[in-house]
């Protein structure tokens, strides 16, 4: 039977592949694998590619001895040489994986989430007798072996012509003439884009061999086809009727592309251009961006320009710059911030969404762990920015982040990619994704006089690697308060009537037309389902340029807003060549809304309005109202740096008069004929304090630290 198999191989392979086999005996052992496609199987004869899925151990080993005793002209044997099939007809889900499937060929697609060091694992181990020194080998492999990391070691010499058959404690391993082959262990889990509403995703986990090992890093996405396998969980307490499962990969593929899992029909196609023609596409978009919550349009717009985002660009230097835009919301407790995150990543056609304190070890970025997973290998999982690869990351309470987290984000925003350097292993991961971020004040509530960087503890140099800031203030006003009270308990009586609606019940004397009048109006414009696969569209065929009349709008409002400098050399920076780039994205993504290919006029002038406020809002000095970049890029502004050299001279002009040990009273007294406010005075020298610079000998008296 085998024997009949090996030969059919034989014929197919000479049949089907003989050019493929020349080609690789020609670059032998460099490349070690022939490529099969399924269909050609299928083509030559339906039974074996039914008795592959079926029986795959028999089927590829009878395929594999066929590929490696094959003839060749040019005398080379192929006899290390993998056959592997790509191309399998059907996908099955990592959550679909049943019983049924162990000991089938199946083919499964995923996101690598970790990855384990390549190391060598031995495959066939040669013993020496310690008494008849007979030499002889064990395979170590095999789908019938138990535990697959376990070493298998003989309890007696074999008997027969060289052998003496004698039980011996311990055979010699000779480590020089027992064949290894190259291994790693990674963890496939399901892609984002194919959860839906919080789903927790499954993971399997994968080993690859020989040639295939690695070729993947975390982050990576995979068509991986192998036979399924199970073993039994062992505790402490013994073997468990549970058996877990694995997969021993045959064939693996690199899967590259945005959204290609975005499956967009001819009618899908058709709708999307509909919704483009609708002279009001943009406001429409924005409106659909979570519909139940109040007001907050600003930031919804800035939203809908992330979901689209602008163009990664090469530069003719070939350094690259990113078309992701990062958006950070910064804001009192209680007003939607996390429901915003929330409804973003349902958006996006590929968005995850994570609490700064992520109970992984990986955490937001990556980590190279060892852990049981590695068997005693080094393991590098990724992060929630790896995961995110080529989608939306958002990142709740980012104040709450690690600290090497915070240490690897500088690199991930702005390179977009993610460095590990730990035991001898050596990556970087790509992380190109958009970043939304949400962080509460430290304090509880924001306060607009102190610098965001010290209230959500994050260092200046990070905060300005964000695009566009938000501060959300939770202040009462009558005329808002009503009106979101108003939105808030009309979307709860909706959802209210809705549930009723689910579970069978009448709707109530308000009657049914009402009904459907307030689920008009609470429905998002443009559906979901609609609004991910406008914009997986977009970001898959829209690259939009830049028209003249664009370039001459953000040329002008640059060097306008730092105009204001150039004459006066006290005057502080307003802005950087950051809010130009800013500008640029923006303006792309706006086109892309449209799915047009050109950033007009309009769509200039529109994402200037979109900067401005955000310039206006954070970028502010909250005391003199003057833009000012330090403010976020450093923490602090002009006016308080001048403020607080002049509280230090007066100091020390003082000590003249006092010594050493100076009253604050009379400080203060000074500062206020130089026109400063004392509560302000009082706060830079509680800062000085802080930072070391002086001390309080006594009650009422400050010194400067010598
Ligand atoms: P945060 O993360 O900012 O602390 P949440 O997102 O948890 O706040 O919001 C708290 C609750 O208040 C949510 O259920 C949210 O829907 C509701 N909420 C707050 N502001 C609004 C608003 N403007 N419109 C509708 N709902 C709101
Ligand atoms: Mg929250």
């Amino acid at each position: 039977m085998q024997d009949l198999l090996t030969e059919k191989w034989e014929d197919f392979l000479k049949r089907y592949y003989w050019d493929e086999i020349i080609e690789l005996s020609n670059s032998y052992p460099e490349k070690r694998s022939l490529l099969v496609k399924f269909s050609e199987i299928d083509i030559y004869d339906p039974n074996i590619t039914d008795m592959l899925l079926d029986d795959p151990d028999v089927i590829l080993e009878s395929a594999a001895r066929a590929l490696r005793e094959i003839d060749i002209p040019t005398g080379v044997t192929l006899d290390e040489a993998n056959f592997r099939v790509i191309g399998l007809p059907r996908v099955v889900k990592i959550r679909d994986i049943r019983s049924r499937d162990i000991g089938k060929l199946v083919c499964i697609e995923g996101l690598v989430t970790k990855a384990t060091e390549v190391r060598p694992k031995i495959v066939e181990a040669v013993f020496e007798c310690p008494f008849c020194h007979r030499q002889f080998s064990v395979m170590q492999t095999g789908s019938q072996s138990q535990n697959q990391s376990q070493f298998k070691e003989p309890y007696e010499c074999p008997k027969d012509d060289d052998g003496c058959g004698r039980k011996v404690q311990r055979f010699t391993l000779l480590v020089g003439k027992s064949k290894f082959v190259n291994a790693q262990k990674v963890r496939l889990q399901e892609s984002p884009e194919e959860l839906r509403g919080g789903e927790l995703p499954q993971a399997l986990d994968v080993n690859l061999e020989d040639d295939i090992s690695g070729e993947v890093t975390p982050g990576d996405r995979v068509i991986v086809i192998g036979i399924l396998r199970s073993h039994q969980r062992i505790t402490q307490f013994g073997k468990k009727l549970f058996f877990d499962i694995y997969l021993d990969a045959n064939s693996l593929e690199l899967k590259e592309g945005e959204f290609e899992e975005i499956i967009i029909t001819e009618e899908d196609e058709l709708k999307i251009m509909e919704l483009r023609d609708q002279p009001d596409v943009y406001e429409r978009i924005i409106r659909s961006v979570a519909p139940s919550i109040y007001g907050n349009e600003e930031i919804k717009e800035a939203l809908v320009l992330q979901l689209f985002s602008g163009v990664p660009k090469e530069l003719p230097d070939e350094t690259r710059v990113r078309g992701d835009i990062h958006v950070l919301l910064v804001g009192d407790p209680g007003v939607a911030k996390s429901q915003l995150l929330i409804y973003q990543v349902n958006l996006a056609p590929r968005g995850l969404y994570t609490g700064g304190k992520s109970s992984s070890v990986a955490g937001l970025t990556a980590a190279a762990v060892r852990d049981e997973f590695g068997e005693g290998r080094w393991t590098l999982e990724a992060g929630t920015l790896v995961l995110a690869d080529k989608g939306i990351a958002a990142v709740d309470e980012i104040d709450k982040m690690k600290k090497e987290d915070r240490d690897a984000l500088h690199e991930a925003m702005e390179q977009q990619t993610i460095s590990i350097a730990k035991a001898g292993m050596m990556a970087r991961l790509n992380s190109r994704c958009s970043l939304l971020a949400a962080a509460n004040p430290v304090g509880g509530r924001f306060n607009k006089y102190d610098p965001i960087s010290k209230q959500i503890n994050m260092p200046p140099t990070l905060l300005s690697r964000f695009d566009l800031i938000y501060t959300l203030i939770d202040r009462p006003g009558a005329e808002m308060d009503r009106r979101t009270a108003e939105h808030i308990i009309e979307t709860h009586y909706a959802g209210e009537l809705l549930a009723r609606l689910k579970n069978k019940r009448k709707i109530g004397e308000e009657g049914e037309e009402s009904f459907r009048e307030q689920m008009e109006a609470m429905k998002p414009v443009v559906p979901v389902e609609l609004l991910r696969k406008y914009v997986a569209w977009s970001k898959r065929n829209v690259f939009p340029v830049m028209s003249e009349g664009a370039k001459k709008k953000f040329l002008e409002f640059y060097v306008g807003l730092r105009g204001q400098s150039y004459e006066d050399e006290e005057a502080p920076v307003p802005i950087t060549a950051r809010q130009l780039e800013t500008l640029i994205r923006l303006g792309e993504a706006r086109a892309r809304t449209r799915l047009h290919d050109t950033v007009t006029d309009e769509d200039a002038e529109q994402v200037i309005n979109v900067v401005t406020y955000c310039l206006n809002q954070v970028f502010t000095d909250p005391e003199t109202g003057r833009l000012d970049v330090d403010w976020i890029a450093a923490g602090t502004t002009k006016s308080r740096r001048d403020r607080a050299r002049s509280v230090r001279e007066i100091i020390k002009g003082l000590e003249d008069d006092y010594g050493e040990e100076i009253p604050v009273e009379e400080v203060l007294d000074l500062a206020e004929e130089e026109g400063m406010e004392r509560d302000k005075v009082e706060e830079i020298i509680d800062v000085m304090k802080r930072d070391g610079i002086l001390f309080s000998p006594g009650s009422g008296v400050i010194k400067f630290v010598r």
